[in-house]
C-alpha cells in the first residue's frame, strides 16, 4: 500500500491538529479498517475535551489575523492547495477507495471534485460582492457587504470522506473564516491525509496557525461543536437523524447550521424516454458507490407502457455487474462501509418482503476469499407499492424499488411522497413532460434533472435538498453567502439628518 507511505499515514497518527502542529500522543484508540479486505489500515488518537479547547482557542486567534488578509490573497492560498491536490490525486484517490470502499474511479473523481472546488473558490475570492441600493433620503448612499463569520465547524459523513469537507472549507476560507473539521469516525485517515497535504502550504504562505483544524472522534466530538457558542456556523453532512440532533443543539444557542442530510431519490421513466439513457442513468444511480451516495437512485417510477421492457433491460444489466475489490478498475461496485451497513441492508430487504415486495433481482451477502471483509452484497431490485413504509426510508445500500404509473401527475405525486427532498430526475424526450416536472407543481427536490440520473452533481451549482434533507446549499452558485454575515450600510454625505419614513424629530 504505497499510497499510505506517500501520504505519510502509515504509522500511528494523532487525530488532532491546528495546521502543522499535531496534538499528541498518537494513541490508537480509533482504528480504521478497509471494507475492501478487512485489513486494519491504521490507528489514531481521538481528540480529548482539553485538546478541543486548545483547537478552538487557536482557531479564534487565527481568525483575527486571517480575516484581514485580502480575499484574493486567501484565494491564492486555496489555488496552491488545488495544485497540491493535483499532485496527490492518485494517492489520495486510492486511500478514499480503500478506506471507504468506493471504486477507484470514484475515489479519483472525489479528489477531482476537491480540485474543482478549489478553482471555483479562487475565482470567487474576487467576486464576494454585495448590492448597492438607492436611498429614499437625499445625500445618502446605501449598500450591503459581506463579512466572515468566524469559526466554521464541519461535520462530515463517511461516504464522501474528503470532497464534502473541501466544498465547505475552500469557500469558508476565501470568505475569511477558519475551519474545524470533524470527519466521520469511519474514514478518519482520509482526513489526516488531507491535513498533511495542506499544512506545508499553510506554512509556506505564513498563514496563521489555526485556520485549518482537525478533531477526531465519534458523535460526541461533533456535539462539542454544536453546543459551543464559539462555533459560528456548523455545517453538518450525514443522516437525517444526525441533522435533527445538530439542528436542535445549534438552534438552542441561536447559532447557524447548514444541513446536508439523507435523500430518497427517484427517476421517472416516461413512455417517451430514450430507454438506453434511462437504463444507464438508473444503473449508475442505483449501484454506484454501492448505493451509498446521498443522491443514489432508490426508486424508479416507470410508465406502464414501458414497464416490462425497462424491467427486462435492468435485469439484464444487473447480471453484467462486476462486484469486488474497489481498487481493481475492472469492478463496478465495491463493498458497503461495514457490517452494520450490511445488517441494515438485510433488514430493509426483509421489511420489503414482509410488506409485500417482490424481488426481481435477489439480494444477499457475497462469500468467498474475494469478499472476506464480509461487507460485499448483491445489488437487488424489488417491485413495490408507494404506500410501503420501507419505500419512504433511506436505506444506505444498493436496493432499487420499482413503481408503476399511468399519468405524469401520478408519477410526480409518487416522487414527492417521501420525507426527503434531495435529487430527482425525469427521463423523457417530451418537452411538455420535462417542463411540468421542472415547474413549481413538479419535483419538490433541491435538484431536478432531465435525461440525467439523480447522482453526480457538478460543483458549479448549489447542492442540497428540501424537507428532511435539511434545506442547506453548498458548493457553487451563491452558496458562499452561507459562510458570511450580511451588513447593510447607510452613509449620509449631506448636511442634514433626514430620518427614514419621513419622520420628523424637530427640537
Ligand atoms: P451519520 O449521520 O451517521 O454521521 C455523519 C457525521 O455526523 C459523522 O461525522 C458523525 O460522527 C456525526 N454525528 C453523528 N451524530 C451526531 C450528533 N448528534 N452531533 C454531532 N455530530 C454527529 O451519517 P453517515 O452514515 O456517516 O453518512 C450517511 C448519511 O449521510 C446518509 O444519510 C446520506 O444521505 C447522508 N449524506 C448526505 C449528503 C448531502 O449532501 N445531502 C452527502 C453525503 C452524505
Amino acid at each position: 500500500m504505497d499510497f499510505l507511505k506517500t501520504l505519510g499515514i502509515e504509522n500511528a497518527n494523532c487525530g488532532t491538529s491546528t495546521g502543522s502542529t499535531w496534538l499528541g500522543p498518537a494513541a490508537g484508540d480509533l482504528q480504521s479498517s478497509s471494507p475492501a479486505d478487512g485489513t486494519l489500515i491504521g490507528a489514531l488518537s481521538s481528540t480529548t475535551p482539553a485538546q478541543y479547547d486548545q483547537v478552538v482557542e487557536k482557531a479564534q486567534a487565527a481568525f483575527l489575523e486571517w480575516r484581514s488578509w485580502p480575499a484574493p490573497r486567501r484565494g491564492d492560498l486555496v489555488r496552491q492547495i488545488g495544485e497540491a491536490l493535483r499532485q496527490h490525486k492518485n494517492a489520495l484517490g486510492r486511500l478514499v477507495s480503500y478506506e471507504m470502499g468506493k471504486s477507484l474511479q470514484e475515489g479519483w473523481g472525489e479528489v477531482q471534485e476537491m480540485i474543482d472546488i478549489c478553482d471555483f473558490a479562487v475565482g470567487l475570492s474576487r467576486q464576494l460582492y454585495g448590492l448597492t441600493i438607492h436611498s429614499e433620503r437625499p445625500g445618502h448612499r446605501m449598500y450591503e457587504q459581506y463579512h466572515p463569520l468566524g469559526i466554521v465547524g464541519i461535520i462530515s459523513a463517511f461516504n464522501f470522506p474528503v470532497a464534502v469537507w473541501s466544498w465547505n472549507a475552500m469557500l469558508a476560507w476565501v470568505c475569511g473564516n477558519v475551519c474545524i473539521w470533524k470527519p466521520s469516525e469511519k474514514t478518519p485517515l482520509c482526513a489526516i491525509a488531507c491535513q498533511k497535504i495542506i499544512s506545508p502550504i499553510l506554512e509556506q504562505n505564513n498563514a496563521p496557525e489555526g485556520i485549518c483544524n482537525l478533531i477526531s472522534g465519534n458523535a460526541a466530538a461533533g456535539e462539542w461543536m454544536t453546543k459551543d457558542h464559539r462555533i459560528a456556523l456548523v455545517s453538518a453532512t450525514g443522516s437525517t437523524r444526525m441533522g435533527k440532533a445538530v439542528a436542535t443543539a445549534v438552534a438552542g444557542r441561536l447559532g447557524r447550521s447548514l444541513l446536508e442530510l439523507g435523500g430518497n431519490n427517484a427517476i421517472i421513466i416516461s413512455q417517451d424516454a430514450d430507454l438506453d439513457i434511462a437504463i444507464m442513468g438508473a444503473l449508475f444511480g442505483a449501484v454506484g458507490t454501492a448505493g451509498q451516495r446521498c443522491t443514489t437512485t432508490r426508486r424508479l417510477i416507470i410508465h406502464e407502457a414501458v414497464y416490462e421492457t425497462v424491467k427486462e433491460k435492468l435485469k439484464q444489466a444487473y447480471r453484467q455487474l462486476r462486484i469486488g475489490n474497489p481498487l481493481d478498475p475492472a469492478n463496478h461496485m465495491g463493498p458497503l462501509i461495514d457490517k452494520a451497513a450490511v445488517q441494515s441492508y438485510l433488514d430493509a430487504i426483509e421489511k420489503c418482503r414482509t410488506e409485500g415486495g417482490t424481488f426481481l433481482v435477489e439480494g444477499g451477502i457475497l462469500e468467498g476469499s474475494d469478499y472476506k471483509s464480509g461487507c460485499y452484497v448483491t445489488p437487488c431490485i424489488a417491485e413495490v407499492k408507494s404506500s410501503y413504509t420501507i419505500v419512504k426510508e433511506e436505506t444506505f445500500a444498493p436496493i432499487l424499488y420499482l413503481l408503476k404509473y399511468r399519468t405524469l401527475d401520478e408519477a410526480i405525486n409518487i416522487q414527492n411522497a417521501v420525507p426527503q427532498g434531495l435529487s430527482s430526475s425525469i427521463m423523457t424526450l417530451n418537452l411538455r413532460e420535462a417542463e411540468q416536472f421542472l415547474s413549481c407543481a413538479g419535483s419538490d427536490c433541491g435538484i431536478a434533472n432531465v435525461n440525467i440520473g439523480t447522482s453526480g452533481a457538478e460543483i458549479g451549482g448549489a447542492f442540497g435538498g428540501e424537507k428532511e434533507t435539511g434545506g442547506g446549499r453548498e458548493s457553487g452558485s451563491d452558496a458562499w453567502k452561507n459562510y458570511m454575515r450580511r451588513q447593510t450600510n447607510t452613509i449620509n454625505y449631506s448636511t442634514a439628518l433626514p430620518l427614514a419614513q419621513g419622520i420628523r424629530f424637530d427640537l
